[in-house]
């Protein structure tokens, strides 16, 4: 086939693209709209090693793989005292998924303490004075998860995920002190570790730095997909399923804690994106609580990017609805979950150039994230006690709504479901997913003794639901039940 002039031209113009880029791999360079010192916060402690000394890089100048991530986190670990790691999983491709809590010493010391305290927040069944209750607050700190990738070509918030710990572990900056003494710091430092492999093996061959918005390494191809999971997965659609096991490691460690606040950090848009959220808010949340705080903590990350001169939105299309989203799953459980949105890196590359001509560069959108994190720790340390009492009325309201309303009880009878029919063997799935035992139909493998939960009532037509399983409105977790009836 011929092929007409301008083809030819085409090619022409391709083939000279290599020649080009071997002589000029960046070929302009407007300036960056931000200059951000990740070391301002001192004095610092000598003994923690920064992760530029460990990685050989300043934040943002390359991607940091999750390999070496793991190391700087052991060779920080061994100056510091303000740092318990937890491994919480394994992802399909035998990665070690993490949990490093971060805390001033003495309360690392009683971390079993603390788990207890906040249990007992949130079991409105057991009661409470105000007395006692406002004495188990004035000794428990607030808990902070913080999930720095879920997405694994949003490649910012790995990286300031490091540098957050950083800051965390090495400075003894008076706000940083603060929020060690008030604060459990949980960082979730890569929710999907394998689909961040793929992404960084591929960006750090291939990218240049190129400022063009359209540069061809600015879209990792689709058998890359760095955003998803190892089975192609979208981890942040997977709460109300938990269909892939990273998901389920992450939701067991965060219903271990039971954290009171959440933040999801994720990229590209426009410019930062921090809450308050747009509508619709899940119905089943108590909106009031909820939007009272994601205003506090808004306000707080406000008056952080006020005080660097960086552009930010509220609302927009960022919802709390969705129960499978790593803000509202979380938020159904008693947190203030929130999403976060930086500008730059994951398909924006190492630089990319705006319309008005500046750069925005990872380093630029690394910086965001680490200033939104910081601003939300300091902001939950300042609130630290009315943070926790809000914790313990979500429970309380959510207990008091679930005996009050038409609805009281659930039932699954087990008619149609392979599971609840199969004859044994399947007890030990249902008591791993957490599920609550139900009467009969067992074999005798069943861990669960059989007999008739006494909250069953027998169904209309008059015979036994023994088989069913009942879930019961009036519990602290009624708002979770609400949501999945629904979902
Ligand atoms: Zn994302």
């Amino acid at each position: 086939m011929r092929l007409p002039i301008p083809f030819l031209a085409l090619f022409g113009l391709l083939a000279a693209v290599p020649y080009v880029s071997a002589q000029a791999p960046v070929p302009d360079r407007p300036p960056e709209s931000v200059a951000f010192d990740f070391y301002a916060r001192g004095p610092w402690r000598t003994d923690v090693v920064r992760p530029a000394t460990v990685l050989g890089y300043e934040p943002g100048d390359f991607h940091t793989s999750y390999e070496a991530y793991e190391r700087v986190v052991r060779d920080m670990a061994k100056g510091t005292d303000r740092l318990r790691s937890f491994r919480i999983g394994t992802t399909p491709e035998r990665r070690a998924m993490h949990l490093h809590a971060v805390s001033a010493p003495a309360n690392l010391a009683r971390l079993d303490e603390i788990k207890a305290a906040i249990r007992r927040l949130a079991d409105p069944r057991a009661a409470m004075s105000d007395t006692e209750r406002e004495q188990l607050i004035a000794r428990t700190p607030v808990i902070v998860w913080l999930s720095t990738t879920i997405h694994g070509d949003e490649s910012a918030g790995f990286e300031a995920g490091l540098h957050v710990l950083y800051q965390l572990l090495g400075s003894d900056d008076p706000s940083i002190r603060s929020v060690l003494e008030n604060v459990v710091v949980l960082l979730n430092p890569c929710q999907n570790p394998d689909g961040h492999a793929r992404f960084v093996v591929w960006y750090n061959a291939h990218g240049r730095g190129w400022a063009e918005p359209f540069a061809w390494e600015k879209e990792n191809p689709w058998n890359v997909s760095g955003r998803l999971n190892h089975a192609y997965f979208d981890l942040n659609r997977d709460l109300l399923v938990l269909s892939q096991p990273e998901s389920r490691a992450a939701a067991a460690a965060l219903l271990e804690w039971q954290p009171q606040v959440v933040a999801d950090l994720h990229g590209e848009t426009p410019s930062y994106f921090f809450p308050p959220a747009a509508l619709p808010i899940n119905p089943n949340l108590p909106r009031a609580q909820l939007e009272h705080w994601l205003d506090v903590f808004g306000r707080g990350n406000a008056a952080a990017f006020d005080r660097q001169g960086w552009m930010y939105f509220v609302r927009d299309t960022f919802d709390v609805f969705y129960p499978g989203y790593w803000d509202s799953w979380p938020s159904l459980h008693g947190a203030t979950g929130m999403t976060y949105e930086t500008e730059g890196g994951g398909k924006r590359g190492l630089r990319t150039r705006r319309e008005d001509g500046t750069l925005i560069t990872l380093r630029e959108s690394i910086a965001m994230h680490v200033t939104a994190s910081l601003a939300t720790l300091e902001t939950a340390a300042r609130h630290r006690a009315e943070r926790l009492r809000d914790f313990r009325e979500f429970f309380v309201s959510s207990l008091r709504a679930g005996g009050e309303g038409p609805v009281r009880r659930f039932l699954f009878p087990p008619e149609s479901d392979p599971v609840r029919l199969a004859p044994d063997g399947r007890a030990d799935a249902e008591r791993d997913r957490g599920w609550p035992p139900r009467c009969g139909g067992h074999g005798d493998r069943s861990p669960f003794p059989r007999r008739r939960p006494p909250s069953v009532p027998d169904l209309p037509g008059g015979h036994s639901d023994c088989g069913s399983r009942a879930a019961p409105w009036s519990h602290g977790a009624g708002a979770v039940g609400a949501r999945l009836r629904t979902g």
